[in-house]
Order: C-alpha cells, then structure tokens, then sequence
C-alpha cells in the first residue's frame, strides 16, 4: 500500500505576484492581470506537486492574500473600514481585524472560478481549503451577532453553501483550517466541533480539518515556548472531533511538542501526518521524515496515514518551500517501501 501524500495549504508566491515571505501581502498585480498572475502561480505549484509526486494537490492559496480574508472578502455584512484591533488566538497577537456590522450573507461564490482553473489543469486529486468558522470568529470582531457561537453558526452555513459548490465541480478534499481549536480547546470542545460539522454538513468528498499551533512566525514561536514540554491541549477536543463525521485531521508531528500518543484518540480518522516544519528552514531529509512516520505509525494505523507539512508555508522562502515538499514525498516513499 502507498502512503499518500498531500500539503497542508499555503505556499509561497512568486515575487512578482506579492511581496515574498511576509503574511498579509499587498498583491502586486491589479484587476483582469492579478487573476491571470495568481493562474499562473498556481499553475507553477500545480505542476510541481504533479511532478514531485504529491497525490492530493492544492492550488497553494495563490488567489488569496491571507487563508482567512482572502474568503472574507465577499462576504456582506462586514465592515472593512471599521478596523478594530483585537487579541486573537486567545490574545496570543494583536491584529487589525474587520469588524461584522450586519447581517452576513455570501454576495458571490468566493473560489469556483480559480477551482475550475485548476481542476482543468490537473488530473490528480485537488484538495481547496477555506478557514473553518471558529477561526474565522477568531480573526474578525463581532459588532453585530449576540455571541461568537452565534457568529460561528451564520460563517458555517454561508461555508457549507461555498463547500457543496466546490464539491460539485469535482474537487476530492475540502479542508477547513482551524488552528483557534487549540487556543480555545474548551470551546471547540463544547461548540466548535459542532458548528465545523454544519460548515461540512452534506459533502459526501473528503472532509478535513487542519488545527495547528501557527505558522512559523515570531508570536507563535514565542507562543510556543510557554507551552512546556509536553504540548496536551489537544487532549481537551479530540474525543469530540474523533465521533464527528469530518474525514481527517491535519496535524503538525514535526519538531512539534504533541506527544503522539495522543494520536491514539483520533482512531476514527484519517491523519494527515505533518513531517515537514514549517517553522524552520532546515530541510529535512528523507530518511528523517520516514523515522517521524515509522514513529507515528505505533499510533496510528498506516492505512490511515497522509504524509503531510505541519502547516502553510505562505511565509517560506519559494526554494525551500520546493525542497521540503521533494523530502516529504521522498520520506513518504521510503516508508512506504518499509510496511
Ligand atoms: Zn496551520
């Protein structure tokens, strides 16, 4: 049996496209041409996975200036001139965020049109991911709705609207990123897990949730260090998101202080296995991301494993971003010559 593989989303974009290894860039291109600019990026990331070897392909987020905004950006009912600066992931970094003034309702379908692009362009299986709701809540303020369950609840339906769409163009995974999971274990135990399930609710493709500890910048690096040595959080939320119908996790096993074991509590789901740091740009080799899966694989069931990158590489350098992506399917061969 082969191990699959798949990326978690991002990737970096050429430097003509936006300004390179930073969150948040301005695009560089405007109107008809940034489209045509961000099909070609995509078109690059495209056929490097299809030639690397990755199984499950993604478009990068090519079309987007950040995973969050770049779906927000269709969305009515938010007010992007009222900029409120707000504590996300549980105060972990201030950001300016837009804030929900009204009603919220999904004026237009936000990818389909960068989905066909890519699908006619690829034989492989195509994941798009888009932001799951509680992370949406978490990088957006609330001016309008009497609780962020509440707001949650309106973002996961106008998502399920969008995701039954891109089903029906023929994309294999949809995968919603939630990384505020593990700043908020308590509420994605008692309501997140749910309200993902509405967002997810009726697609018979491949469901996914990413949850994760953060890119690799500073605040989350400086985050990281007050977490101890042994990294539990997950221990709060995974029975509930082990008994929902979303397909697979993604998460980060690279360099990471979860201890695998608690893999043992995601039994029902497929894991995408992150052996590829994100946070450093040493890149791994293949017999070291072959150890990480073999170490994994005492958790996890094998047939249950995707070889996967801890998380986005938006903020990478563009060529070692490309190197890492050639260790993960060259690890991911190499163990699956040892099972
Ligand atoms: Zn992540």
């Amino acid at each position: 049996m082969k191990i699959k593989t798949t990326i978690a989303g991002s990737l970096p974009k050429p430097t003509w496209l936006a300004e390179p290894e930073k969150l948040w860039a301005e695009w560089k291109l405007k109107d008809s041409d940034l489209f045509k600019g961000q099909c070609e990026a995509a078109l690059h990331w495209i056929k490097f996975q299809e030639n690397t070897g990755v199984d499950i392909i993604s478009d990068g987020e090519q079309f987007r200036k950040h995973f969050v905004h770049g779906f927000l950006e269709s969305i009515q009912g938010i007010d992007w001139n009222k900029m409120t600066t707000m504590g996300i992931r549980n105060d972990r970094y201030d950001a300016e965020v837009p804030t929900v003034v009204n009603e919220l309702k999904r004026l237009e379908k936000v990818h389909s049109k960068s989905t066909e692009f890519c699908l006619k362009n690829t034989s492989n299986d195509f994941k798009i991911t888009l932001p799951g709701p509680m992370t949406i809540c978490d990088t957006i303020a609330n001016g309008f709705y009497s609780s962020r369950k509440e707001m949650a609840f309106e973002f996961a339906k106008i998502l399920n609207a969008e995701a039954l769409e891109l089903e029906k163009l023929g994309v294999h995974t949809i995968q919603f990123d939630e990384p505020a999971f593990n700043a908020f274990t308590k509420e994605a135990s008692e309501w997140g897990v749910e309200i993902l399930e509405v967002a997810a609710s009726g697609l018979k493709c491949k469901t996914a949730v990413h949850i994760c500890y953060g890119y690799g910048i500073k605040q989350n690096i400086d985050w990281k260090k007050t977490l101890g040595n042994e990294w539990k959080q997950y221990e709060d939320f995974f029975p509930t998101l082990n008994n929902s119908s979303i397909n697979q996790v993604s998460l980060e096993c690279a360099n990471s202080r979860v201890p695998l074991d608690v893999l043992k509590m995601l039994s029902n789901k497929e894991i995408l296995v992150g052996v590829i740091d994100v946070a450093n740009l040493k890149i791994e080799t293949p017999s070291e991301v072959c150890k990480l899966l073999e170490k994994v694989s005492a958790y996890v069931d094998y047939k249950n494993i995707i070889a996967c990158t801890n998380c986005g590489m938006a903020p990478m350098p563009f060529n070692i971003a490309e190197e890492k992506i050639k260790s993960l399917v060259a690890g991911a061969n190499l163990f699956t010559k040892s099972i």
